[in-house]
């Protein structure tokens, strides 16, 4: 891909302290340093924005466009836009372009089925222990590729009162979660004591072991992150955050206190990437940006490949592309400076992790590896080695209805796990007859055999 005419170095690189537009110059700092201030005094319409930057032609159709997703950025936000370089990755986070327009194959309002998954509004539970909670639809500012641009951003899709008390209510209930991450939107724009009171509620179920919080105010409203905040979080430990960053740009020297504030009451801080084209998809810069986070104490944790949705087409990459900025960082930098690389799959399946393949071949007893430099070299497993011989305590055995997966098949829970309608489709039709009548002579010995009582019920369900 041949550079964009316009493209400087000068837009990637970091910036220093108090960095203000001109249209801010002679703002106290009183009001410059004070979240609400910043947030009433979002840019939003067509102007305010033509007069910070230089817009593209194709920038302008984006902002003109009907219907497009919710823009609004804060000022300290808008500061770090580079006016003349319509490559600068902020920028392209936050404007608008016409290619957001482009319907592409496969897209889709809700890729990830989150709503289809959600037992109350706003609660999605997707995995074993763990559930999804969205609380609120606003955020600091607006990304372009939200993967949640059906309700982000819309206050009428805005969470109610009535709704939080349903998800309230369904965790009391579901004893199985242990962990629930607060999103939406970001928890952090909430009203604090409405936040507070959540906070609140959910220490005082006993089996919510863990509470964390997605966020990207660090990033767009690190003004936000004041040390009253940081008091009101300390109170619910464990609690952890997650923070969405995508270029090293993003952490300023206000960022890096911000995150400081956080990890100093003691709350440990991930990050999450999304795999964007023209922003981070290069290894030099997701290096650059794994090493700037773990400067500032925060663990990387994901980059996600762009989903599926209306708006990110032009942002998408290749998974080759994801796979490739791994391989450049596993093993030349800290493995806590490696996130896990993952494909949200599409339709509701999860996070999937994906990754070069470090196995080059087995065979009984050996396992060949190849390093990042490509230096290969035999395992030798043991000859006697028989598994675990420890007494596990019962009540740490945790239940997954329906969920056990491969992991279960591992254990001998059964010996397949097979699409729903598998066995329909292969009776075609036929009738029970003398030779599929004894469900018995598919009970694999010495597993536990739900799949044989299975194929026994349905039997005698036929017969
Ligand atoms: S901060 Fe998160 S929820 Fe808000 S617009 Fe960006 S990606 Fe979407």
């Amino acid at each position: 891909m041949p550079i964009h005419p316009l493209a400087t170095v000068k837009s990637q690189l970091q910036l220093e302290r108090n960095q203000r537009a001109a249209r801010w110059r002679d703002v106290p700092d009183q009001d410059w340093n004070d979240w609400k201030w910043q947030m009433k005094n979002r840019l939003s319409s067509y102007q305010e924005l033509a007069d910070l930057l230089h817009l593209t032609p194709d920038e302008e159709e984006g902002i003109r466009a009907e219907g497009r997703f919710r823009l609004d950025i804060t000022p300290y936000f808008a500061s770090l836009l580079d006016p003349d370089d319509p490559t600068c990755p902020l920028r392209r986070q936050v404007i608008p372009t016409a290619q957001e327009l482009q319907p592409f194959t496969a897209e889709m309002e809700d890729s990830l089925a989150e709503d289809r998954h959600s037992p109350v509004p706003g609660l999605v539970h997707r995995y074993p222990d763990r559930v999804l909670m969205l609380v609120t639809t606003q955020c600091a500012s607006y990304c372009r590729y939200c993967t949640r641009s059906r309700i982000v951003g819309d206050p009428e899709q805005n969470f109610r009162p009535e709704e939080y008390r349903a998800q309230l209510d369904y965790l009391r209930n579901t004893p199985q979660v242990r962990d629930v991450l607060l999103s939406g939107g970001d928890p952090l724009v909430l009203a604090p004591k409405v936040l507070e009171g959540l906070l609140t509620e959910l220490r005082a179920i006993p089996h919510i072991e863990v509470i964390r919080i997605g966020t990207r105010v660090p990033v767009f409203l690190p003004q936000r992150i004041t040390q009253d905040l940081c008091d009101m979080l300390e109170r619910f430990h464990p609690l952890w955050v997650n923070i969405h960053f995508n270029h090293p740009k993003e952490i300023t020297p206000e960022v890096a206190d911000a995150c400081g504030r956080l990890a100093k009451a003691g709350i440990p801080l991930g990050s999450q990437s999304v795999l964007l084209a023209g922003i981070n998809d290069h290894p030099v810069v997701m290096t650059k940006l794994m090493h700037e986070l773990v400067k500032i104490r925060v663990r990387p944790y994901y980059i996600y490949q762009c989903d599926l949705v209306h708006g990110a087409g032009h942002f998408r990459t290749t998974v080759a592309k994801g796979i490739e900025i791994i391989e450049a960082l596993r093993g030349h930098t800290s493995g806590y400076a490696v996130p896990t690389y993952v494909i949200d799959a599409p339709g509701g399946g999860g996070k999937v992790p994906v990754g070069p393949q470090y196995i080059i071949s087995q065979a009984p007893g050996t396992t060949v590896v190849r390093n990042f430099e490509g230096y290969i070299a035999s395992y030798l497993e043991p000859e006697d080695y028989r598994g675990p011989d420890m007494a596990v305590p019962p009540q740490w055995v945790r239940t997954e209805p329906g969920q056990s997966g491969v992991s279960g098949l591992l254990r001998g829970d059964a010996l397949a796990i097979a699409p729903e309608g598998f066995d329909g489709t292969h009776q075609r039709g036929g009738r029970p007859h003398r030779l599929n009548r004894d469900a018995k002579k598919w009970a694999p010995k010495g597993f536990g055999t739900p799949l044989a009582e299975q194929a026994e019920s349905e039997t005698s369900q036929q017969g």
